[in-house]
């Protein structure tokens, strides 16, 4: 019986494993990794996918183009061009302003300390307590704007590095 068992595990392994080679060839998988180390990492979802590696596996299987990076801009652009020898693309600006060095505000005056926004930021740069003020840590904060549809009172805004308060803020 045991043998049975045993026999019939490894038969199930060796059948996933011949499943898993067949759907990402090694190769494939190593230029994945290689491109998404060309992203900037910030998972913000801007490029339409729910990261930078899947967006980085899109580009490889032709269901992407290459510019649909915001925070990765030109250089990104510039950078997966020369690893995949393709030809460099102009910033596909329907996904957001290329090379913008953002950071989020928040309008303290109207923050009514929800802290929604505390759970939407992958990175913890938003600083607050329920019922109390929030506040973003600038240094911290990569522009990625996943907390900007969580608020309730549309009080954050995306200001370029080193602006300060935009200045629609009232
Ligand atoms: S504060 Fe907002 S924009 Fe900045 S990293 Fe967090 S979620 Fe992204
Ligand atoms: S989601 Fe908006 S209102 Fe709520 S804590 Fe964050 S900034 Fe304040």
């Amino acid at each position: 019986m045991a043998i049975l068992v045993m026999s019939g595990l490894a038969a199930t392994i060796a059948l996933l494993l011949i499943v898993a080679a067949r759907r990402l060839p090694g190769d494939k998988q190593a230029v994945v990794e290689q491109l998404n180390t060309l992203l900037p990492q910030i998972q913000c979802g801007r490029c339409d996918y729910p990261g930078c590696r899947p967006y980085a596996a899109a580009i490889l299987a032709g269901e992407a183009q290459i510019n649909q990076c915001p925070p990765g801009g030109e250089a990104t652009i510039q950078a997966i061009a020369t690893l995949l020898e393709l030809p460099r693309l102009a910033p596909d600006r329907s996904f957001g302003i290329h090379d913008a060095l953002t950071t989020a505000v928040i309008n303290e005056k109207d923050c009514i300390g929800c802290a929604r926004c505390l759970q939407e930021c992958p990175v913890d740069a938003i600083l607050g307590a329920r019922f109390f003020t929030h506040t973003v840590i600038t240094d911290e904060c990569t522009g990625c704007e996943l907390c900007i549809p969580s608020c309730p009172v549309d009080c954050i805004r995306m200001s370029m590095r080193g602006a300060g308060a935009p200045q629609n803020q009232s």
